[in-house]
């Protein structure tokens, strides 16, 4: 596991201290999107898709800090839009890591290395930069020629000057585990911290509804890529919700732990859907009905989803949160090999790389945007 002692300590006693204090449901990282444009148009991005004025439209520093001290969450990840077009990113970012918050900016780089400069290193803050694979596999899921040589350029810019950096990495139907697998060589090789990855989510919005991951095949593509593990690699996240990805484990999902703020408010129930907006995040807590949403609640549009934002607090929360959970994350910690005979033959199954071709096409999709999607149909079968 590749993050710092300081911050797991951090994440750790708050589980503790809510768990003491009886609290069920608290956030661990708000979702804190300053602004919905960019300047990619990314295939199964939801983001990008607003009318023009509500993309002109960003949140102030002051309603970020607002947002973050009302909810008291540790960890702040700032996906957008693209945050580096925030006329105001530094003043946030400075007025967050004052607050001592682990900060996550999500940024999909084309502005990084020419903006470096206006940034300090801290351990509160790390780039976490938007690549979703190899040279080829980027550039069309970003629909941009060239644009994983400028985020390279600026990942290892970001690198050179001692900041935190994970690259992030959104995975859809299609995708050759073995890129994936190569992939992580070459990130590692940068001189990240650690990589961060999640399976596709569908937007309704999304121009791209043909290429997101069921639940099945989510659980077999990753168990492809994570097991037979190097030791290389590094990852930034939960090793429980890892194991949730390679299909190992189950979990609930734990929306309120990564609620989501925005322009238009607290948006229910979590980062992916949009079924209305509270004023404050006591009301979103208070007000959405939990149980119609997350797998087993049946609503179709959570059947498919195991991304980060819904999943990964319910691996936080048992890991830290119970001696059981405690044991089973260290042991995934210090044995992270995950040896597996069958997941080397799926290296091999032309069932990946027969879909490898139908990745969409650069220029043939209307403007989109982000990196976290789902899919409608229900399959719980083995991956
Ligand atoms: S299952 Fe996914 S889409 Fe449904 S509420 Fe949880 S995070 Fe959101
Ligand atoms: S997914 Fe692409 S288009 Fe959407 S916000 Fe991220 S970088 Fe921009």
């Amino acid at each position: 596991m590749a993050v710092p002692i300081s911050q797991m300590w951090t994440v750790a006693t708050y589980v503790l201290r809510k768990k003491l204090a009886g609290e069920k449901k608290y956030p661990l990282v708000l979702m804190l999107e300053p602004l919905f444009r960019c300047n990619l148009a990314c295939a199964g991005c939801g983001k990008v898709q607003y009318p023009p004025h509500i993309l002109k439209k960003q949140l102030t520093p002051e309603e970020c800090f607002a947002a973050v001290e009302e909810c008291g969450v540790p960890m702040v990840s700032l996906p957008g839009g693209e945050p580096l077009l925030h006329p105001q990113i530094v003043e946030i970012v400075n007025g967050l890591v004052a607050r001592k918050k682990y900060i996550y900016l999500c940024t999909n780089a084309l502005e990084l290395k020419r903006r470096i400069h206006e940034f300090t290193p801290s351990k509160y803050l790390t780039f976490s930069v938007h690549l979703d694979g190899l040279r080829e596999h980027h550039d069309m899921s970003v629909c941009r020629e060239g644009g994983w040589d400028i985020a390279v350029e600026g990942i290892k810019e970001a690198v050179k000057r001692g900041f935190r950096v994970t690259p992030n990495s959104t995975f859809f139907d299609g995708t050759d585990p073995n890129m994936v697998r190569e992939y992580f060589d070459v990130v590692m090789a940068l001189g990240v911290e650690g990589i961060v990855l999640s399976p596709g989510y569908s937007y309704d919005k999304a121009p791209d509804q043909q290429h997101f991951l069921g639940r099945a095949k989510s659980r077999r593509l990753f168990r492809a890529i994570l097991s037979n593990r190097k030791k290389s690699w590094k990852f930034n996240m939960s090793p429980l919700f890892l194991e949730f990805l390679m299909g190992k484990r189950n979990y609930e999902c734990t929306a309120w732990g990564s609620p989501a703020y925005n322009i238009f408010g607290w948006q229910k129930p979590c980062y992916l859907l949009q079924d209305g907006y509270t004023e404050t995040f006591k009301e979103l807590v208070e007000t959405t009905k939990w149980e119609e949403y997350g797998t087993s609640s049946g609503n179709p549009k959570c059947a498919n989803c195991m991304v980060s934002c819904g999943y990964e607090p319910s691996a936080v929360q048992h890991g830290f949160g119970s001696l059981s959970g405690f044991f089973a994350m260290a042991k995934a910690a210090l044995f992270s090999s995950y040896k597996d005979r069958g997941a080397l033959d799926l290296l091999h199954d032309s069932g990946f790389a027969a879909h490898h071709g139908s990745l969409v096409e650069i220029g043939n999709i209307a403007p989109a945007a982000a990196a976290m999607a789902a899919g409608h149909q229900f399959e719980e079968t083995r991956a």
